[in-house]
């Protein structure tokens, strides 16, 4: 739907908001800062050595939190680790820290890896735990060498002070971290793919169900968490599930990582609470660029749709209001455009994207994204016509839907709804058909 809204802030007092995930303490990603300065290991302490919660408990808080996947899709965290069937002593089971963030205009877990990946860590180790699981795979996409050194130099001193390994704080659970460096492939972020990369085949998507906690990694149980989702952990034993639950708006709550980009002052990662007005994080963001008006802005990652600001005003950032707008959080992430911003080069560059990514196992994606592009570069250069808009939008038709992946369906959304929400401009590069207004009623006008 392409609604108006009117809403109120769900963020509470952003300006005086204290950070959580990324709290200002200087070194906090050296393991002796993270103790002594952040609480740092104190939920594992409390948790796996002195029985705060047992592992049905720890899941049921993480139910009671309200937490929601942050890598896009935003699942309930708590209801899919209850996925994971009764442990079978023949099987192995395993979780996934999914770090290969490569959504266009998302850039958030990174900062996890570089200011607090301890964080990150004890959430994944307590998410082990829970769920009864000795191995971790964390998957981060290729590009990112300096973090995967950086969060490896982490893992280390974790297995230094017997956080992983062997008998953890001297109990009988034990805990492996792999880090798996990707190879620089979008579609590895998607969870099958990632699965099928981890086992060393080409990572084409499986079809779903079976989902992972059913046949996973080689087959087996597995758990697929992003990185902040797996960092809120920790908070949500420290602070109790209801400070969660109270943080941000009501029905997708807690802290969040917003990764502003486009033409604002100060593009950058911002934690505030969920439910952050879009103008209100526009404005912690600087303001646009140049004293410029801000013309669209597209909420959460390349695949969530556009908003014309208009549509914007009065709403937040959360799952419900961004639906009921006409787009989705994706990963929180916007990406606000100005108004110099040519929305056809904008498009035909995020077709360019998802074309050159396609996997290619699945025909209506792997020609569709191409067709997309050819489509969209022909109008960018003024050599379109007016039907291919039509044709633009028969194409999402065949595309959405139909593939074993969402990147069809990702590929599709923005064109869609920028030819929807953007038509003026579309159509003012194209060429008219030659059949444009005339009279093709057949009574001789020709
Ligand atoms: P999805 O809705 O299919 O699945 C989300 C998660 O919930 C998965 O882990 C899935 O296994 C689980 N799930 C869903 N339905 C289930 C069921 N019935 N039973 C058990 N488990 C179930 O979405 P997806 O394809 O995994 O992700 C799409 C999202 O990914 C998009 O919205 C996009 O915003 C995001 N994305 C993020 C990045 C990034 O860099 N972070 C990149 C590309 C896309």
């Amino acid at each position: 739907a392409d609604t108006l809204i009117t809403g109120a802030s769900k963020a509470g007092d952003w300006r005086t908001y204290e950070r959580a995930i990324l709290p200002p303490i200087k070194d906090l990603h050296k393991i002796d800062v993270y103790e002594a300065q952040a609480d740092g290991y104190k939920a594992l302490k409390d948790v796996v050595r002195d029985g705060k919660f047992d592992r049905t408990e720890l899941t049921n808080e993480v139910k009671a939190s309200g937490l929601k996947g942050r890598g896009g899709a935003g699942f309930p965290t708590g209801l899919k680790w209850s996925f994971m069937p009764p442990v079978d002593p023949e099987k192995p089971r395993y979780l996934c820290c999914n770090g290969d963030e490569s959504e266009p205009g998302t850039f958030k877990d990174r900062q996890i890896f570089e200011y607090n990946p301890h964080l990150m860590i004890e959430g994944i180790t307590l998410a082990g735990y829970a769920m009864t699981i000795k191995t971790c795979y964390l998957y981060i996409r290729g590009e990112y060498d300096d973090y995967i050194h950086h969060v490896q130099t982490a893992v280390d001193e974790a297995y230094a002070k017997g956080y992983l390994g062997e008998n953890i704080l001297g109990t009988d659970f034990s805990f492996d971290l792999v880090v798996h460096a990707g190879a620089g492939a979008y579609i590895c972020g998607e969870e099958s793919s990632l699965m099928n990369s981890l086992e060393g085949k080409r990572a084409y998507p499986r079809i779903k169900p079976p989902f992972p906690a059913q046949k996973g990694i080689w087959g087996m149980p597995t758990t697929i968490n992003n990185v902040e989702t797996l960092a809120d952990v920790p908070l949500i034993v420290n602070r109790g599930a209801e400070w969660f639950a109270q943080t941000g708006a009501e029905k997708h709550p807690g802290p969040v990582l917003y990764g502003v980009s486009g033409h604002v002052v100060k593009p950058g990662v911002y934690e505030y609470p969920t439910g952050m007005l879009l103008t209100d994080l526009l404005e912690a963001a600087g303001g646009p660029r140049g004293g410029k008006k801000i013309k669209a802005v597209v909420p959460g990652g390349s695949s969530t749709p556009p908003l014309t600001w208009e549509m914007a005003q009065g709403v937040t950032m959360d799952g419900d209001t961004l639906r009921e707008a006409g787009s989705s959080m994706g990963t929180g992430c916007p990406c606000f455009l100005d108004e110099d911003t040519d929305m056809v080069a904008f498009t035909r560059r995020i077709a360019h994207f998802y074309h050159h990514e396609s996997c290619g196992q699945c025909t209506p994606c792997r020609d569709g994204t191409g067709w997309l592009e050819k489509l969209l570069t022909r109008i960018d250069a003024g050599e379109g016509y007016t039907r291919d808009l039509d044709l633009l939008l028969d194409l999402c038709d065949q595309m959405e839907g139909r593939t074993v992946c969402a990147l069809a369906d990702a590929a599709a959304w923005p064109v869609r709804w920028g030819i929807r929400r953007f038509r003026d401009e579309f159509e003012a590069k194209c060429k008219p058909t030659a059949f444009d207004g005339a009279d093709l009623s057949g009574d001789g006008a020709s």
